[in-house]
């Protein structure tokens, strides 16, 4: 028996890329035989930005069959919407009332967004709807519903853990017991940020990303599209500093990258060969996920059965918890 639970989502806003594989998809996988294990695409949290009603769906369909395509096996693994477990939004209304305000004042999300209103002269709050400005507490709801021992997030995540943790402290403290189990996260050494096409972390909301299945053809397009400077064939190289070279490491095994490194210090190649050989080495990898991911997004019956079964697994979890923190704080 696996006493020990692990929950992570990804919003349906984009089709899953390299930096969710490596920082969430795949680590989150990889607890599988040692936890119990929650998945979960964050459909409520996808509202925020994203309203067109059939990309929401079809971008659904693309996360569930990404979590299966990866390797989820839903025998073992609890895979659901957000949306269909609606005790989360039970819980999200108790945590509310032990969020201080200035606690999301200070969220990254929110305040990357002031930032950026009040560089462009716009009211600070332009566009800000409240979803945005209050997602660490839905976040924390996802993850405190279920018990969660730990969360395998990428570093962009670490803050709003944080938060999730101090809204689970303060509930335990006004109680007087530990109603809520505190997470922590799960972040990796290697992998933590996955950078994007232009050098910033790869995100659906900078549109600089390299989608996990794309087919051969177009990853190889968008691969030979990744920033690099001006230096001439024959220069040595810094791999360090190369967006190149950060994602090459992420697929090759220790010699490979050892090989890539002296290959970049040497001089001789050029941006177009190292790109190549990225690409090479993805698509490698990534062909037989990708065989698996199309076969499965042409089945959607298929993923519908997988989801309302794992959602009503799920549920049952969430009604028992919210059940009994009701009757705790004296609403039932
Ligand atoms: P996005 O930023 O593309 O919208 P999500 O917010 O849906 O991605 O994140 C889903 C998971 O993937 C989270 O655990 C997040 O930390 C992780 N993740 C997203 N982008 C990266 C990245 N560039 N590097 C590492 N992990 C990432």
């Amino acid at each position: 028996m696996k006493h020990k639970i692990a929950c992570t989502g990804i919003k349906p806003t984009g089709v899953p890329h390299i930096g969710n594989y490596f920082g969430a998809i795949k680590p989150a996988l990889a607890l599988a035989e040692e936890y119990q294990t929650r998945y979960f695409i964050a459909d409520y949290h996808a509202i925020n930005s994203m309203r067109d009603p059939e990309e929401l769906r079809l971008r659904t369909y693309d996360v569930a069959a990404t979590w299966l395509a990866c390797g989820l096996d839903p025998e073992k693994s609890l895979v659901y919407r957000q949306s269909q477990v609606p005790e989360t939004f039970d819980l999200t209304l108790i945590l509310m009332a032990f969020t201080a305000k200035g606690l999301m004042n200070r969220a990254h999300a929110y305040k990357a967004m002031v930032d950026q209103n009040l560089q462009n002269g716009k009211d600070p709050d332009d566009g800000i709807n409240m979803g945005l400005f209050t997602y660490p507490v839905l976040m924390a709801a996802d993850i405190l519903l279920f018990d969660t021992d730990v969360v395998p997030v990428g570093r962009d995540q670490q803050q709003h853990l944080e938060m999730t943790a101090d809204i689970a402290q303060a509930v335990n403290a006004n109680y007087g017991k530990p109603l809520l189990t505190v997470p922590v996260p799960l972040i990796q050494e290697n992998t933590h940020t996955v950078i994007g096409l232009d050098g910033r972390k790869m995100s659906k909301s900078y549109h600089n990303t390299i989608p996990l299945f794309l087919p051969a053809k177009q990853m190889r397009k968008l691969i030979m599209k990744i920033v690099t400077n001006s230096q001439t064939i024959e220069e040595s190289k810094d791999p360090d500093s190369c967006n190149v070279f950060s994602l090459y490491r992420l697929f090759a095994s220790a010699e490979q990258t050892e090989e890539m490194r002296k290959l970049y210090l040497a001089g001789g190649m050029g941006w177009g060969q190292a790109k190549q050989a990225l690409f090479e080495i993805m698509d490698n990898q990534l062909s037989d996920f990708r065989t698996r991911y199309n076969d499965l997004i042409a089945n959607r019956d298929y993923i519908d059965q997988i989801l309302a079964e794992g959602s009503a697994r799920a549920r049952e979890l969430a009604v028992q918890k919210v059940g009994y923190l009701k009757k705790e704080i004296g609403v039932a």
